[in-house]
């Protein structure tokens, strides 16, 4: 199907594009395209303006600030699943997001703001608690991944900010990202999938982290799980503890791709790999 009639834009600065955001009508940024062009095309999404951020200079890249790891918007799927200085769990699932045709269009940031209850990256940046550099008509303003996602394809976002850049804290420790795709093993969204940050200090779990995709109305942080693992000595019996606590305090959504129990199910099996991948770094 066609997309209904709208107007297109390809601003060179950010300055333009949050201007061209804040005029009258219904506008959206377009990134990768990955997402918001299935939307349209299926009339699920009908903006007057497409904004696409695709020409402005210097966010399409990935570095190393020293305390953080910093990834531009225009950075596409692929390069984040190639680089060298982002943590595991982001990278895995980088690797794992879509197809090699979405991985090379798509970009980390826009599968960010997309926010899908389902996506992978957006559970990897929670478990890895990072920062969404946010620019908007007041300038630029910081949002915490633990704030980010709001409801089912629904950010903090307001319509017209931008997400230029994610930055990651290099904070130390081992992370992980595992799912089970909708079409088996790593292929398509994720049915359910978690991902797990862990650090450890004197022979012990000092801080964790667990984020789940999936399971809920949006990615989510398995506090129960991460909370139980703290303190302990990271054993297989402490991780089997931890991630049977997975979905404690959550609300599972069934879906078409499992029952509350299923999903329930997963989020464990999920919690206790990627916790058991992220404790061997
Ligand atoms: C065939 C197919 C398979 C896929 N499989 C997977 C999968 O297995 N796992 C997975 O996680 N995802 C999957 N996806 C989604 C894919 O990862 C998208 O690339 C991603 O969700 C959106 O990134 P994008 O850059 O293409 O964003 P776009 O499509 O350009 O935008 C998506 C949404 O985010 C907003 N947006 C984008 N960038 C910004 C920004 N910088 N600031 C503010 N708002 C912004 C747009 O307004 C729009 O609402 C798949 C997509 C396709 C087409």
């Amino acid at each position: 199907m066609f997309p209904r009639s709208f107007d297109y834009m390809a601003p060179a600065t950010l300055d333009e594009a949050v201007s061209a955001l804040s005029g009258t009508g219904f506008a959206k940024v377009m990134s990768g395209g990955m997402s918001i062009i299935p939307l349209m095309k299926l009339r699920l999404l009908s903006p007057d303006l497409v904004v696409d951020i695709g020409r402005i200079s210097g966010l399409d890249s990935i570095s190393d600030k020293g305390d953080h790891v910093s990834i531009g918007a225009l950075v596409r799927h692929h390069e984040t699943a190639g680089s060298g200085v982002v943590p595991d769990a982001l990278r895995t699932a980088a690797g794992w997001t879509g197809d090699v045709q979405v991985r090379n269009r798509g970009t980390t940031c826009g599968a960010i703001a997309h926010g899908d209850l389902a996506a992978d990256q957006p559970a990897a940046v929670l478990a890895l608690g990072a920062t969404m550099m946010v620019m908007g008509p007041k300038g630029m303003r910081e949002i915490s991944a633990d704030d980010f996602f709001v409801d089912t394809l629904t950010t903090a976002l307001e319509p017209d900010e931008i997400l230029t850049e994610i930055r990651i804290p290099k904070s130390g420790g081992g992370s992980a990202y595992d799912k089970l795709g909708r079409r088996g093993g790593h292929t398509d969204y994720a049915v359910a999938g978690a991902a797990a940050w862990v650090a450890r200090s004197n022979g012990s779990v000092s801080d964790c982290r667990v984020a789940l995709t999936g399971v809920g109305a949006k990615p989510t942080l398995a506090s129960a799980a991460g909370e139980a693992l703290v303190g302990t000595d990271g054993s297989a019996k402490a991780i089997e503890a931890a991630a049977a606590k997975a979905a404690d305090g959550l609300t599972v959504l069934e879906d078409l791709y499992g029952s509350v129990e299923y999903k329930t199910h997963l989020a464990k099996v999920f919690t206790k790999r990627a916790l058991t991948k992220a404790l061997a770094f």
